[in-house]
C-alpha cells in the first residue's frame, strides 16, 4: 500500500512537470491516503516537524494552480483540499462532482460517483466556479 501511494504521488508530480521536493511529496501522499479532504491546519498538524506553515501554504497554492488538488469549502467555511480527478489541468479544474459535508465529524468527502449534470443558467450569468455540496452524516457517523 505504501508503495502504491508513493508511486501515485510521483506520477502526479511528473505529469504536472513539478520538481519532486520532500514537502510536495509528503503533502501529496497525505492527501492520497486520506479518505476525506484535508484542511491546511490538518496537514500542518501531521507534519509540523517537517516544514513550516508558509512552505505548506505555497505548496497547496501551487498544487491548486497546477490542477493537482481542488479546494472545497465545508459547511463551516473552512477550506479543504482534495486530490483532483485525472481530467484536471493547469488553471482548468474539472472536478464536477458532489461534495459531502458531515455535520458530526466535520469531514468533507469527494463523491466521485455523483456527477453534476450540465445546466443552463439564466441569460447574463456566466459560471466561473461552482460547488455542489450535501450536508448530513457520513458512513462513519451514521
Ligand atoms: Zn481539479
Ligand atoms: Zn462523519
Ligand atoms: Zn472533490
Amino acid at each position: 500500500m505504501a508503495i502504491v501511494k508513493e508511486e501515485k504521488a510521483e506520477r502526479i508530480l511528473k505529469k504536472r512537470e513539478l520538481k519532486k521536493t520532500p514537502v510536495r511529496h509528503i503533502v501529496l501522499q497525505a492527501l492520497i491516503e486520506s479518505p476525506s479532504a484535508l484542511s491546511q491546519h490538518e496537514i500542518e498538524k501531521k507534519f509540523v516537524q517537517h516544514f513550516d506553515r508558509i512552505t505548506l501554504y505555497r505548496t497547496l497554492r501551487l498544487f491548486e494552480e497546477k490542477g493537482v488538488v481542488h479546494r472545497i469549502y465545508n459547511s463551516f467555511g473552512e477550506a479543504k483540499y482534495a486530490i483532483c480527478s485525472e481530467g484536471c489541468h493547469e488553471h482548468a479544474h474539472s472536478d464536477h462532482h458532489v461534495h459531502f459535508n458531515c455535520l458530526k465529524c466535520k469531514g468533507t468527502f469527494c463523491i466521485n460517483e455523483v456527477h453534476i449534470p450540465s445546466f443552463q443558467l439564466p441569460k447574463g450569468f456566466s459560471p466561473i466556479h461552482y460547488n455542489f455540496s450535501i450536508e448530513g452524516l457520513c458512513k462513519n457517523c451514521e
